[in-house]
């Protein structure tokens, strides 16, 4: 296995991955082995194997069985399915059985949320879960029938594409752009530029300049990499993109590795994806076949390009870029300090230009229909199209193309909402967007997205919505720096405060200057925005906290002032500053 990855340390992780994939754990005495042929120290490693969820360094069971822990989940019934799982198993959540069978836990959104309830068993995702299917799993694991052996049906994964626009109902032939692209004299940034091509993953960077600065920078290697760690809770459009146009997503890096002078580049696929793997694996191998990768691609001399999969290990904070780049380099996913920045500084220090997923494939599609088609889609800071992840209370489920601009009133019409009172946009660390602000609309301008679109209906109760995404914080922090680290504790032990009746509205204000707190103190976004949720729905559904708050008005059981009227007795005072009022 170390031969195969070349004794290099940078590829630490997926040499970990693959010993828990067969072992089901990282036993101590592959540590030793890896420690020597890599010649990194031990600490290293165990660190490394710590950091990630899906790695373990004691066993976990045969079969791991880990619920997605998604708010949508939860409204689909995901508790009331673990505990029967546990039951029939004879097993409390988080605990390995007696006979090193079976665990059961929770984990952060798997990415199925338009198909919930959905599991992971050994990393393999199963959706629709139900009543009846944990029966089965359960007998399953107890005759230890290899997973590999399940019904297929199980595993099936839908794309649940509900309204294509021209991202998704693109006819674009494989290669069609990128030959165009080489014999354009690679004049590619200039049109992405012109196109006003801004990135998906949810900050909205322009990319024709991030290609431009990549490609401007000095170094030895130039790299490409996509970032394909969909974890924002309510998000799975890049799900569908990499199962239905994976050529598309390899089209866009080929281009911009044409643009910015790389000759490698990486898809960093989130662990939860990890059924995807193969098959992307066939696609890479097509595309250099057909010398759409690979040496003198297309016939151009010098232009050599390919492309690597990595797979994640369940660390939201990857979706980080400069964290995704220190799991590339095998190392703890923590963000680096920011400037420099990885068009200068990325993967082993040399310039990279990270995108997401849907961002290169907008690429292809902006170069394919020109730069003046492109713009005319969309609104003037927002141009083109944008994939939109559905989930939540709606009877239709999944993903919606739309031109940027469109209302959250249109959405939610398409997707057949009714008596809905909020939408999490862009996911827990974006915004609660409440009934009167329905006509707001999707784009830079207005409300940004990665693509999260999450309905409440009017039978939600928003407190235990924010309860959810503040969990889910507190459980990806990844620990690095103190203030997040620690706010991010204390913002779930306050709303699990509230939630058990001993809340007070001075706890109400903390949580502000909590979030004052953290706004200026923390390393990245994830602690910058870790209490966005709780203020967010604070302002449009206040009653669901105040009704839970224990009231500060009391009278009290005894008189203080008199309670000391014997110790002034004793010491012979009866002066103003022998009572309560005066001392204080
Ligand atoms: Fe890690 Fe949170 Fe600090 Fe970001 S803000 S580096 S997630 S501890």
């Amino acid at each position: 296995l170390v031969m195969r990855h070349g004794r290099d340390a940078t590829r630490l992780l997926q040499i970990l991955r693959e010993i828990q994939e067969s072992f089901g754990h990282i036993p101590q005495q592959a540590v030793s082995v890896l420690a020597a042929k890599l010649s990194i120290p031990r600490s290293r490693i165990e660190s490394v194997a710590s950091f990630y969820s899906f790695l373990h360094l004691k066993p976990h069971g045969e079969y791991r069985v880990l619920f997605s822990d998604n708010i949508t989940d939860r409204m689909l019934g995901s508790q009331d399915l673990m505990d029967q799982m546990c039951q029939l198993l004879w097993l409390q959540p988080g605990k390995v059985s007696e006979d090193g069978l079976v665990s059961i836990g929770t984990t952060s959104c798997t990415g199925m949320c338009d198909q919930g309830p959905a599991l992971l068993v050994n990393g393999r995702a199963i959706t629709r879960m139900t009543h009846q299917r944990v029966q089965e799993i359960a007998q399953l694991i107890r005759n230890r029938t290899p997973v590999a052996d399940w019904p297929s049906d199980f595993f099936r994964v839908e794309d649940n594409i509900r309204r294509s626009g021209l991202l998704l109902g693109n006819t674009i032939p494989y290669g069609a752009a990128l030959a165009a692209a080489i014999s354009s004299g690679a004049h590619i940034i200039e049109p992405i530029k012109a196109s006003g091509l801004r990135g998906r993953g949810g900050a909205g960077f322009p990319t024709g300049l991030k290609w431009e600065a990549c490609r401007d920078a000095p170094g030895s290697e130039h790299y490409v990499v996509c970032n394909a760690d969909e974890g924002e809770p309510g998000t799975f459009k890049d799900r569908v993109l990499l199962n239905s146009h994976a050529d598309l997503v390899f089209e866009g890096m080929t281009i911009c590795a044409l643009a910015v002078g790389a000759r490698k580049g990486f898809l960093y696929l989130r662990g939860e994806y990890r059924y995807l793997l193969e098959p992307l694996h066939a696609t890479l191998q097509r595309r250099r076949e057909s010398n759409l990768l690979g040496e003198s691609i297309l016939g151009r001399a010098g232009f050599d390009f390919d492309i690597d999969i990595h797979v994640g290990a369940g660390a939201y904070i990857c979706g980080e870029e400069s964290a995704l780049i220190e799991s590339l380099e095998g190392k703890r996913g923590v963000p680096r300090n920011r400037p420099p920045f990885p068009v200068t500084h990325g993967y082993l220090q040399q310039p990279t230009a990270i995108d997401n997923v849907e961002t290169f494939c907008q690429a292809v599609l902006a170069l394919y229909l020109g730069a003046e088609r492109y713009r005319a889609i969309g609104t003037a800071k927002s141009t083109g199209s944008k994939l939109i992840s559905v989930s939540g209370d709606c009877p239709r489920p999944g993903i919606y193309e739309y031109p940027f601009g469109v209302s959250v009133r249109e959405v939610l019409q398409d997707c057949g909402a009714v008596n809905t009172i909020a939408v999490q946009v862009s996911g827990p660390s974006g915004a609660c967007v409440g009934e009167s602000e329905f006509d707001r609309k999707l784009g830079f301008e207005d409300l940004p997205t990665a693509g999260a679109f999450m309905v409440f209906d009017d039978s939600r109760d928003m407190f235990e919505v924010a309860r959810n995404y503040v969990h889910f914080f507190a459980h990806e922090s990844c620990g690095f720096c103190t203030p997040c680290r620690v706010g991010t504790s204390m913002l779930k032990s306050t709303m699990d405060k509230i939630a058990n009746g001993h809340g007070t509205r001075y706890d109400l204000n903390e949580v502000e200057n909590l979030d004052r707190v953290l706004q200026t103190t923390s390393h990245c976004g994830l602690g910058r925005t870790a209490c966005n949720p709780v203020l967010h729905t604070l302002k449009h559904f206040r009653p669901a906290y105040e009704n839970r708050l224990k009231s500060l008005m009391f009278s009290p059981a005894f008189d203080l002032d008199g309670s000391l009227a014997r110790a002034r007795q004793m010491t012979g005072r009866d002066d103003a500053g022998a009572h309560l009022k005066e001392v204080e």
